[in-house]
């Protein structure tokens, strides 16, 4: 019996078995994939992130990881028009960093701390029994007082308890892909504006450039075909794919069931921010689960997002409607806190 079972091995399943396990509780983390292992992510770390990877005592380590100290933004509109801000400097700034190496050292680090962490394992089904859970999966059956899903934005927990939304009609798809640094890209995040969507590029260190593009199913085939033609990217090229890029939030905590990072909230992509929240749920939640106080991980969680939904909303709409997207672009060279607003990355230090 485990005090506590953690489905889901990204930063915010790992950030709640590493604090969970340091505090001597017993802890299981299934996660289906073996690390390292890339994700679709547009692998830019938000500063957000610093004082929980500090209280993980992982920073010194992902800044020895290959990565780039992400200096500026440059957001591009539909015809061309480009507008760089720059990202503060600091000694704490905005990281470009794989997610393969990034996820591995805190999946390491919770393993370090005494978290029992079994790869290559995915959750099948689940039950919930008066004082505990009893977990299957393909690799054998597990049982927790507390259960975490830290499990993604099409989280197993939530979909076998039979709380997962339903999918929003057209919903987008997310490509992702990593290939050699094109050249002029330094430090800077690139962020267009497109007809099918929107295209994110950025250095993640070692001469690689990380490739995000977001459309709905109907112009995937040609963004894509865009990418290749622009970038000179083989046919052949290895694309991740992930869908739905928005979803309605989840209770993140009700009768011994927590919910970390996009499980319980998925933030618009655009925006550059859900690590830095999966990892600092995943803090919340371990502190909740550690005091027995789930009304405290309630008001936490809330407080985690406040003031950043309408950001949210407004990146999701300039996204949607890149002509707005555009005028962003056009009216941040009046006023640069109109595009400051659009991401956190410029804000934050
Ligand atoms: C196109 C795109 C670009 C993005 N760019 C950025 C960015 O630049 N910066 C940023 O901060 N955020 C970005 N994000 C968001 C970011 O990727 C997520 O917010 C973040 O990964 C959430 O972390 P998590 O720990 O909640 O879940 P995840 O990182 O999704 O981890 C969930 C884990 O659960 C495992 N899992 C799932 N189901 C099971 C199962 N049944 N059994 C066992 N294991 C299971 C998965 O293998 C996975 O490892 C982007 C998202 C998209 C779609």
């Amino acid at each position: 019996m485990f005090d506590v079972a953690i489905i889901g091995g990204g930063p915010g399943g790992t950030t709640c078995a590493a604090l969970c396990a340091a505090s001597g509780s017993r802890v299981l983390l299934l996660e289906r994939s073996r690390f390292p292992r890339e994700k679709v992510c547009g692998d830019c770390l938000n500063p957000l992130a610093w004082d929980a990877l500090d209280k993980l005592g992982v920073s010194g380590e992902v800044l020895c990881s290959p990565h780039i100290k992400l200096e500026g933004v440059r957001f591009f509109g539909l015809d061309g028009d480009s507008l760089r801000v720059p990202l503060p400097t600091s000694s704490r700034p905005e990281l470009g960093i794989t997610r393969g190496r990034l996820d591995a050292i805190l999946l390491q680090n919770a393993r370090n701390k005494g978290a029992d962490i079994q790869e290559e394992t995915t959750l099948t089904s689940i039950k919930r029994h008066a004082s505990h859970w009893q977990l299957d999966s393909d690799n054998g059956s597990f049982s927790a007082r507390e259960l975490v899903a830290a499990d993604g934005r099409n989280s197993s927990v939530a979909r076998l308890l039979g709380l997962l939304p339903p999918l929003l009609a057209n919903e987008r798809i997310g490509l992702q892909t990593h290939f050699h640094s094109p050249d002029g890209l330094h430090a800077d995040i690139e962020l267009h504006f497109l007809r099918e969507g929107y295209a994110g590029l950025a250095p993640v260190g070692e001469g690689t450039a990380n490739l995000c593009l977001v459309s709905r199913s109907r112009d995937l085939k040609s963004i894509k075909a865009a990418a290749i033609q622009k970038y000179e990217l083989p046919e052949k090229q290895t694309w991740r794919s992930i869908t739905p890029l928005s979803r309605a939030a989840l209770l993140p905590t009700q009768e011994s069931l927590w919910l970390v990072g996009d499980a319980a909230r998925v933030v618009e992509p655009f925006t550059g921010e859900g690590i830095a929240y999966a990892i600092r749920s995943g803090a919340l939640c371990a502190e909740a689960i550690l005091a027995r106080r789930p009304e405290r991980y309630l008001a936490a969680h809330r407080d985690l997002y406040k003031g950043r939904l309408w950001v949210n909303q407004l990146a999701r709409a300039a996204c949607l409607y890149p002509e707005l997207g555009t005028g962003f672009v056009r009216f941040g060279k009046v006023f640069p806190q109109a595009l400051r607003l659009l991401t956190r990355k410029v804000v934050r230090s």
